[in-house]
């Protein structure tokens, strides 16, 4: 069945299972925690649905449970005005959760059960990247077989439009995939760990985009935190985007938010550098909330934030 959507996220859906603690439990210790919340996630879900509040036409391919979690899951994300028709339900494995555990300063420890995401095929990609009319950009990220990310990036060179892919968690990728990507958006630990090198400093950043655009990776920008952004484009100086101060409540998903903002920057036409604003401005403002989704950015407060200085 055709559909329309300027933005397709093949991606994760997972149900997050988040108590908040005094402090993150060493090995073999057990704390009492504060109080417990389930809230929808899973990196590609978040995605489409930052990118729908920022006012993007979205679609997600995915596949959850059939149970509770995958209902909620799906019922979210119609709420949200994300097209859930390229969502499969899978007959015999869970929906994904993750378990967050989420302390006073906003630093988190998660551990993802990926279910049913690891069971989305290349094939269904392949059909929702046929059956999409308008897609102006795909977006990826790595909860969900790698042959899965592979098949969204032929995709999207089929389609002559952007691939971005958020190296999310971070693992070893193959050649043939880095090449196809347009815009990787790692932050310090992935690009570390895709280039070898330490990833600290903006110095750092730099010498790790180089490395990167050497792997095939014609743009990159690091996310660093509460430092902001660093975009490496081949052939062209680094641009280092500085954070927005914000009050930190809660860090899970500033990456998200901030490769949504990235790809509705695009969708609108704006050069890389003011898409990657975009991004920057919905990163700050997802940490400043509770939660994953929840916590996404609208387009009116991004407008806001990008009128305010840094
Ligand atoms: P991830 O969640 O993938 O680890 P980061 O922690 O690098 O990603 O955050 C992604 C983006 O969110 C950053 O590039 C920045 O734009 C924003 N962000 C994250 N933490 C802060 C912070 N403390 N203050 C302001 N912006 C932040």
């Amino acid at each position: 069945m055709t559909q329309t959507a300027n933005i397709l996220v093949v991606g994760s859906l997972n149900m997050d299972l988040v108590v908040q603690v005094a402090h993150l439990p060493a090995p073999g210790e057990t704390i009492l925690g504060r109080d417990f919340h389930t809230i929808p996630g899973g990196k590609g879900a978040n995605q489409a649905v930052a990118a729908a509040r920022l006012g993007a036409q979205v679609a997600i391919v995915g596949r959850v449970g059939q149970d509770a979690f995958g209902k909620q899951l799906m019922e979210n994300l119609r709420q949200e005005g994300v097209e859930t028709t390229f969502v499969s339900v899978d007959e015999s494995a869970p929906s994904g959760i993750a378990t967050i555990t989420l302390d006073e300063q906003g630093q988190n420890s998660i551990v993802v059960a990926s279910g049913a995401n690891l069971h989305l095929s290349a094939e269904e990609v392949r059909r929702a990247g046929q059956n999409l009319t308008d897609c102006r950009v795909m977006v990826s990220q790595l909860e969900i077989p790698l042959e899965c990310v592979i098949e969204a990036a032929k995709q999207a060179k089929l389609r002559k439009v952007p691939f971005i892919l958020n190296p999310a968690p971070a693992q070893v990728l193959p050649a043939e995939l880095l090449a196809m990507v347009d815009i990787l958006v790692p932050n310090e630990s992935e690009a570390a760990l895709l280039t070898g090198l330490p990833v600290f400093s903006l110095k750092d950043a730099e010498a790790a985009g180089r490395t990167l655009h050497k792997l095939g990776a014609s743009a990159v920008i690091i996310t660093m935190g509460a430092n902001g952004a660093l975009l490496s484009r081949a052939g062209w100086e680094a641009l280092h985007l500085p954070a927005y101060q914000v009050n930190v409540v809660d860090t899970t998903a500033a990456g998200d938010a901030f490769v949504a903002g990235l790809a509705v920057g695009l969708v609108e036409g704006l050069p890389l550098e003011k898409a990657a604003c975009w991004g920057n401005a919905a990163g700050a403002i997802a940490v400043t909330r509770l939660g994953a989704q929840p916590a996404m950015p609208t387009r009116e407060e991004i407008q806001a934030l990008l009128g305010t200085p840094r």
